[in-house]
């Protein structure tokens, strides 16, 4: 830090020239994050002082952070579920996991998780002291079942399924692992950080939430499809025990436990939640996901037109497109500013979400100058 001030004017005009060296969202087709609703924005600044780590001195902000998990319990099949609003998808993972291990109180545990499950499970293996054990997936890019039958034993104290894969956006077999879960008295926990926000609103009736018996815990990101501010995530468990499982006691501040991870939190993520859910309402977020998931079949019957196709037909907005020499395609796509990630190998693709920032012209645009790279 320097000695000398600088005036306010000065330290803005620093800010807006670096802030202008960042991309911007409509050129995105890499991320699970969007510009967050207009009046999450305004809620966010409204609580931005606010902090969840001492409640007592919240209160008003703490009612709406337990709203927003009862119309997330209710949204996921579980009016009475417990939990809390975290700062994404890899907290509330971390979380679940450290649950379910507190609850088995076992020495040298494993989880079992699809080798499609995001990388924060390996930072839960390295946190928690537990192997990560990965099972295969099926053709379709579930995980198999047989697969993780095989690799569960005695010190299994948590299986993981996923309803959204990160790079494909393909839902696990839920009941078939609920059914294990049951019979072994193991927890399930499940992945929806992407998924979450979109499977309630999807056609179709997908199983995959508390309505299947044996799913204990849900990751579920306010700040994906939600349209919540960052960081906003959200962890949901069946009952108040696996909650339990998480505190310690706080010796100074105004509650006398804590479950969460995090101490100082911010109550704005979870106003800014509160209020977009509350707003759209599931009229609104249908709406929109039926929005992406028309830009989602935009993208791929185009991209058809010009002979690349997906790895799977997708289920939600995210997509992943065949191209020869993926990391070279990328590479110049990137140069023309699109944005795009790639999945891993064994089945290196081009990898799109549509967000609801993605327009149809940037669609047809991206395809054109795919085309034109393709055709080099
Ligand atoms: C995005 C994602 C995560 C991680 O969430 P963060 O908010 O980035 O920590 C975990 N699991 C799945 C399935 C995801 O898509």
């Amino acid at each position: 830090m320097k000695e000398k001030a600088l005036s306010a004017d000065e330290v803005m005009r620093i800010l807006e020239e670096t802030r202008a060296r960042d991309y911007s969202y409509d050129r995105f087709f890499s991320t699970m994050c969007t510009q967050p609703h207009p009046i999450a924005v305004r809620a966010h600044d409204m609580f931005l002082e606010t902090n969840l780590g001492d409640p007592g001195l919240f209160p008003g902000v703490a009612d709406l952070e337990q709203r927003v998990v009862q119309m997330l319990g209710e949204m996921l099949g579980c009016p009475n579920a417990a939990g809390y609003i975290s700062t994404g998808g890899t907290e509330s993972n971390i979380q679940a996991i450290r649950a379910a291990r507190n609850e088995a109180g076992k020495k040298n545990g494993n989880i079992v998780v699809p080798e499609s499950a995001h990388f924060s499970f390996d930072k839960i293996g390295d946190l928690l002291c537990l192997e990560v054990r990965k099972a295969e997936l099926d053709e379709s890019l579930k995980v198999d079942v047989g697969s993780v039958e095989s690799q569960v034993d005695d010190n299994t104290v948590a299986l993981v399924g996923i309803a959204g894969t990160t790079e494909f956006g393909q839902v696990d077999p839920i009941e078939d692992l609920a059914k294990i879960a049951v019979d072994r008295g193991i927890h399930l926990h499940v992945d929806a950080a992407f998924g979450g926000f979109v499977l309630p609103f999807l056609e179709g009736d997908w199983r995959w939430d508390f309505r299947v018996p044996g799913v204990s815990s849900i990751t579920i990101d306010p700040h994906k499809m939600g349209m919540s501010t960052i960081p906003a995530g959200g962890l949901l468990f069946r009952g108040q025990d696996c909650l339990s499982a998480l505190e310690t006691e706080t010796h100074y501040l105004t509650k006398a436990r804590q479950a969460s991870l995090t101490g100082t939190r911010s109550g704005a993520v979870a106003a800014a939640t509160y209020a977009v859910m509350m707003h759209l309402g599931q009229e609104g977020f249908r709406e929109m996901v039926r929005h992406c998931m028309d830009l989602t079949h935009h993208l791929v019957s185009s991209a058809r037109q010009i002979g690349v196709e997906p790895v799977i037909e997708p289920i939600m907005n995210v997509v992943a497109l065949q191209v020869p020499s993926t990391a070279k395609v990328r590479e110049e796509l990137m140069k023309r500013d699109w944005h795009v990630s790639m999945t891993r190998e064994p089945r290196r693709a081009l990898r799109l979400i549509l967000m609801n920032h993605v327009t149809e012209e940037n669609i047809d645009l991206f395809l054109q100058d795919l085309q034109t790279i393709l055709q080099r």
